[in-house]
């Protein structure tokens, strides 16, 4: 049989952790990924165990490589959501869970936007179900560009509703940015001819930010105020950022 000649070379930072862990005649496990000159992404899992002889002394080393690919694919599609790319909100759920723990830990801001298209239904009326489905991309799209930091996650948590989960340094900052995320929306200049707000596509922003150093909220409550500030954003008009007043919450 034909040998496979590609070579994949593992990343420098990689192998300096090998041969650091090897000099210590430990195992190693890991996850690598290649990207491949079409774009493809491989995966592998690489299991390194040095060989030692009788006096313990190591005489060299056992590499195993599985291709993971299939299965990391799985994983990606179980947590993305198929119309717009964005996480799904079953990954919503976990990623909450475990932001909210690493904020109390670290005694960091976490806050989340949730994100509601206007007459949404009325669009759909208008325009026609696919065009409705292309607007929630390009909407999707927007929200992902303009989410730019790797603590950003951007969620389709259901039909026309989004939510941005991010860690920020204070109370304005998280409201310029969620005042951003809605212009970008809004220059999107998608015709929506039927809305009561605007000649285009508009969103409303229901604003949460937790100060971890000194309030305390688990998932749901975290859930639920964010999803309050959406409600009040509607109801006092619609197309505008309202963000959630959580005096009631410093009690320590
Ligand atoms: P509001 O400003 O109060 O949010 O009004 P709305 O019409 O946006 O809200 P409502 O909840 O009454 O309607 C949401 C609509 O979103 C209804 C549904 O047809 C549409 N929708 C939900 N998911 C999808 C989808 O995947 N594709 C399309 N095209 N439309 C969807
Ligand atoms: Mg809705
Ligand atoms: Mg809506």
């Amino acid at each position: 049989m034909k040998e496979n000649k590609i070579q994949y070379q593992m990343p420098l930072e990689f192998v300096k952790k090998v041969q650091a862990t090897l000099q210590e005649k430990k195992s190693l496990e890991g996850e690598l990924k290649y990207t491949q000159k079409d774009g493809r992404e491989i995966w592998f899992q690489n299991s390194i165990m040095p060989i030692l002889d009788d006096n313990a002394k190591q005489i060299g080393e056992v590499i195993v490589r599985y291709d993971i690919t299939e299965k990391k694919n799985f994983e990606k599609m179980a947590i993305t959501d198929p119309l717009t790319g964005l996480y799904n909100r079953r990954y919503f759920n976990e990623i909450l869970a475990r932001e909210i723990k690493r904020s109390q830990r670290d005694k960091t801001r976490l806050a989340l936007m949730m994100i509601d298209v206007d007459y949404f239904k009325k669009y759909n009326d208008s325009y026609g179900h696919k065009a409705g489905d292309d607007a929630l991309v390009a909407v999707a799209d927007s929200l992902k560009n303009s989410s730019k930091r790797a603590s950003d996650f951007v969620f389709r948590l259901g039909g026309e509703e989004f939510g941005i989960l991010f860690t920020i340094e204070d109370e304005d900052k998280a409201f310029a940015f969620a005042q951003l995320v809605k212009k970008n929306i809004e220059k999107l200049q998608i015709p929506h001819s039927n809305s009561k707000i605007s000649k285009h596509i508009t969103i409303s922003v229901g604003l949460l930010v937790v100060n971890f150093e000194n309030e305390m909220v688990d998932e749901n409550g975290f859930y639920t105020m964010a999803d309050d500030a959406l409600y009040q954003a509607k109801a006092s008009g619609r197309n505008q950022v309202m963000m959630h007043e959580n005096e009631e919450l410093d009690f320590f």
